[in-house]
């Protein structure tokens, strides 16, 4: 899709993730070199002078495609007239805290700006970055007017974790990996699907002979894999979930190739029997013109069928513990 200039709205803008996020959404590295760049900043008040300290880098980057940058504690501001919202800022999971609570605790941020986006953005498509990202995504949808099909939660960096797997274990480089899917919830529940993947365009089950590796190993290996990152850096993935979300949003800008998909948590239209309206990572193709489709008929064996349940199963449970959120 090219435009003349894209609005761009990120919340949690101070956040780890956004410092990785932003100066690649001002370079014109994801709406190319003919689209000025509005970035609409949204942080909670008392981040707002770390989020100045941003700004000013953001400044002494002279980025000739930066045509704006807004400022605000207020989601309407921020939401004004966007064409892309991403919504980054969550709370954090505090000590002893259970992952119902972490979702309640959540739930009203994305009540509200789901609410904030009716009223400000009519041609808006969002990403959910911050975690629970599916529920999240969930409650923001239900409370907001734009239609289902805007709404999106990130399970690209899951994929691309899959795809680094796959490669290495193949010995290719990456971009001989393809048709990975990633099904489900950005938790440890999602299903990594390598029986549908390609390796040079052959199946990587075919590839690969060690089976038990990837029915086993390979899944956990990405399960766990942003553990694992914080357990040698001490720190989050915060660089490689910026890239991923700048990778979804690029999938939904263009068209994708033929024969091949990415994955991104959609709202279910009850393909692959997942109940209807639940936030679900599928295989999915977009046209480049802002709309997208669920790619049908890819067979998945018993052991993924049970893989697939229970991710759902996650999900509902999930579902069931904001009821009263969602209209
Ligand atoms: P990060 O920028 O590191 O992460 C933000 C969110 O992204 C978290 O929910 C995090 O989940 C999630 N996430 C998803 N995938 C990944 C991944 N692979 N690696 C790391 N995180 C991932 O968090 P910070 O605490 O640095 O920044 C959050 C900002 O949000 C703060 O500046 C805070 O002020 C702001 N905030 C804004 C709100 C709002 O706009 N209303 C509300 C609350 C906070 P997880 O926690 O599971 O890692």
């Amino acid at each position: 899709m090219s435009r003349k200039s894209v609005k761009v709205a990120v919340t949690g803008a101070a956040g780890q993730i956004g410092y990785s996020l932003l100066f690649r959404l001002a370079s014109g590295e994801v709406f190319g070199p003919d689209t000025k760049v509005s970035l609409h900043l949204l942080e909670i008040t008392p981040a707002l002078p770390a989020l100045e300290g941003v700004v000013m880098e953001l400044d002494d980057c002279a980025f000739p495609l930066l045509e704006n940058v807004v400022v605000t504690d207020n989601a309407e501001t921020a939401f004004d007239g966007i064409n892309w919202a991403l919504f980054v800022g969550s709370k954090p999971r505090g000590a002893g805290m259970e992952r119902g609570d972490l979702i309640r605790e959540n739930g009203p941020i994305f009540v509200g700006q789901g609410r904030a986006l009716s009223k400000a953005a009519s041609d808006a498509r969002v990403l959910v970055v911050g975690n629970p990202a599916n529920t999240n995504c969930l409650i923001a949808m239900n409370n907001s007017d734009l239609p289902e099909e805007r709404f999106g939660a990130l399970t690209r960096l899951d994929q691309n974790r899959a795809y680094a797997q796959l490669a290495q274990k193949a010995g290719v480089p990456v971009s001989a990996v393809s048709n990975v899917t990633i099904w489900g919830n950005h938790s440890a529940t999602q299903y990594p699907d390598a029986e549908n993947a390609k390796i040079n365009g052959k199946p990587a089950m075919e590839v690969i002979t060690d089976h038990d590796w990837l029915r086993g190993e390979f899944i956990s290996t990405v399960q766990k894999r942003g553990a694992a990152v914080i357990a040698a850096r001490g720190k989050s993935s915060a660089a490689s979930a910026a890239n991923a979300a700048l990778d979804h949003v690029m999938s939904f800008e263009s068209k994708t190739p033929d024969g091949h998909w990415f994955s991104a948590a959609v709202p279910s239209d009850g393909s692959y029997g997942i109940e209807k309206g639940l936030i679900f990572s599928f295989p999915v193709v977009s046209d480049g013109a802002g709309g997208y489709s669920i790619v049908q008929g890819l067979q998945l064996s018993e052991f993924a069928k049970e893989k697939v349940v229970a991710t759902e199963q996650e999900l509902k449970d999930e579902k069931s513990v904001v009821t009263d959120l969602l209209r």
